[in-house]
Order: structure tokens, then sequence, then C-alpha cells
């Protein structure tokens, strides 16, 4: 490995995902394990405009990786999408000597990181941080198993006010414009059907399916219906559903930043600290403008250009599988 690289920085950027301090953790300790002086930037792109960096040494970032949230703090930045913002950051890293940096996000982070190195001599690697697993170079992005888990759990509690009071229940949840999260969490918690954006919602058919399950003595019900489905949000299907049917008591829970909250899943606690390994281990064999990721178990690295939005990787067997169990 090279010994060149001296110092690093670590930022979290975008929406915060559960999991993102075990990787904060993994990547300060593998770091000072490699000699490196190891800084956190607070508040992400902002925070490395405006001069906001911590040194983080190995009691820094003891009793977080049960953490949800970070410690470093998220945000968005509307100055770094500009060259005079970038121009700021880079004087920041320079004035410090910080040589790399790590940005644990979503692709728009991922975009920002690329353009920036593109620019500066600074170098930089990607880590998947988002609860929606629209990423490619990756099976699976830090945080989404554990949004998944509380998904199925908060639809487990559900399923037993449905059941008591002879209830439909639409509810939806996150993953913006990708259907990862209600398809796993639907066929986990067992719901009549799943509407995602990757695949056509046909609100006749839907219907069709509720008023079958109801002549065959389905006394309740759950559909699940991710954030960026076609036909709207689960109060527009439900209203779109009750207008045809009125087979069912219908209610409407949205899960919202309940899933993005809580203590990180082992899982997600095991890829972040894998992930946050390799991209110090990478950065010093002298990898650039890269994203760490997990493909069949290993880890891989893949160009952040190419680390963009993915929903078409989304497994449609899956969906089949749902259709054939909600008989
Ligand atoms: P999530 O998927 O959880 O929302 P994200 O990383 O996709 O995470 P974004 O809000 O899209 O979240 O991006 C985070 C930040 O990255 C932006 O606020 C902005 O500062 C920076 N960024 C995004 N796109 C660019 C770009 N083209 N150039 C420079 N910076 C960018």
């Amino acid at each position: 490995m090279s010994t060149q690289l001296k110092k690093v920085a670590i930022l979290t950027s975008g929406g915060d995902s559960p999991g993102m301090n075990a990787c904060i953790r993994a990547l300060v300790r593998s770091g000072i394990y490699y000699s490196l002086e190891m800084w956190g930037v607070v508040r992400g792109y902002d925070g490395l405009i405006q001069g906001d960096y911590q040194p983080m040494d190995l009691r820094s970032v003891s009793n977080i990786i049960n953490r949800g949230g970070t410690i470093l703090k998220s945000a968005r930045s509307e100055e770094f999408r500009t060259e005079a913002g970038m121009d700021k950051a880079y004087h920041q890293l320079k004035q410090r000597g910080i040589e790399a940096l790590v940005v644990i996000g979503g692709d728009g982070s991922f975009r920002g990181a690329f353009h920036f190195s593109n620019r500066y001599d600074i170098k930089v690697i990607g880590l998947p941080g988002t609860i929606d697993n629209d990423l490619n170079g990756t099976d699976f992005t830090i945080g989404y198993d554990t949004a998944t888990n509380t998904v199925v759990d908060c639809i487990d509690k559900i399923r037993d006010t449905a059941d008591a009071h002879n209830r439909l229940f639409f509810i939806e949840v996150m993953g913006r414009d990708a259907g990862y999260i209600a398809l796993h969490a639907g066929i986990a918690a067992g719901c009549e059907d799943i509407l995602i954006p990757e695949t056509k919602t046909s609100i006749d058919d839907l219907v069709d399916n509720l008023k079958k399950g109801r002549s065959r003595n389905k006394t309740s019900g759950l559909v699940i219906v991710a954030e960026g489905d076609e036909e709207g949000g689960a109060y527009e299907i439900a209203r779109k559903v009750q207008a045809q049917f009125d087979g069912y008591e219908m209610k409407v829970t949205i899960l919202g930043h309940i899933q993005r909250g809580g203590s990180p899943s082992c899982f997600d606690r095991v890829l972040a600290s894998r992930l946050g390994v390799a991209a110090i281990e990478g950065l010093l064999e002298g990898k650039n403008r890269m994203m760490a990721g997990l493909i069949n178990n290993q880890v891989v690295f893949t160009p952040l250009t190419q680390a963009a939005k993915n929903s078409s990787s989304l497994d449609h067997d899956l969906f089949r599988i749902s259709k054939i169990l909600s008989i």
C-alpha cells in the first residue's frame, strides 16, 4: 500500500440512514490503524465550506456503532453546487493539509464528490449511505436493511388493528422513486398488494384483487405503497379505491421518518464496517472517484459516475412471488 496519504476527512451528506455512525467508526478506526490522521466534517458539504472540522481520534467514535443518525450531522448544501462554494471547500481542506475525502451519502452526494475531485487535487471515495437502496455498484446500501425491518415491524402492528376492526390499510413507505423498501417489506409483512414505481399500477386491478380477497372471506387487508408510485401517495390511492369498492373500512398510514431512525441492524453494522475499512484501504491503494459497495458478498469498487440511481435492478421475480402469495 502507498504511504503517501496522511490526512483524510469524512462527511455524511443527504438523507441520514441507520449505519452511518458504524461507518464513521470503521473509517476512523481503520484510518488510525493505518497511521492516518482522521478528520470529521460536520453537516456535510456545508461544513466542508465553512470549515466545521473536528479531529477524530479512537475514542471519538466510541459507543456509536449502535446509534442511528450521524454524529457528524448531515445536510444538503446549495452552495457546494457552485464554483465559489467548491473553491471555499477546497481551501478549507488545503489549509489543513487534507488530501482525501470519504463521502457517505446517496447519488446526489456522489455527483458533488465527483465534480469536486475532478476540479481539485483531492481524492474522493463514496460509501452508499441511504435507506432507498437505489444505487448501482452495491447489492445493499447502508441503512436499507434497518429501514426495511422497521417497516415490517410497523406493519405487523398495523395488522393487529386491521384484523381487530375489519379494516383495509394503505401504508405508505419511503424509497423516493425506488420500490425496494416497499417490495421487500411488503412480502415480509404479507401485504395483499404492493404498489411500486417500477411496475405499472392499475387501480382497476387493485380493486379487482381486493374484491376477490373479500369474496374469499378476507376480513382485513394491507396494501403497501411506495412513495414514488405513479398513481399517487397512499391517500390518493385509497381515495381512488374507495370510489369503486366499499367492502372495507379504509385507513391510511404514512410511516414517514420513523423509517430513518433507530439502531442499525446487525447486517447494516457489518456492511458499514466492511465498507469503511474498504474505503481506507482503497484510498491507500490509490483509488479515486470510486464507490465501495458489496456485490455477491464481495467488496467491489465502482466509478462514482456509474453509481447513479438504478431502479432497474429491482428483482421483478419478487413481485411475481408477491402476487402468488397474496391470493
Ligand atoms: P439521499 O438519496 O439520501 O437523498 P443524496 O446524496 O442523493 O442522498 P442529495 O440532496 O441529492 O442527497 O445531495 C446531497 C448534496 O450533494 C446536495 O445538497 C449538494 O450539496 C450535493 N450535490 C448534489 N448534486 C451535486 C452536483 N451536481 N454538484 C455539486 N454538488 C452536488
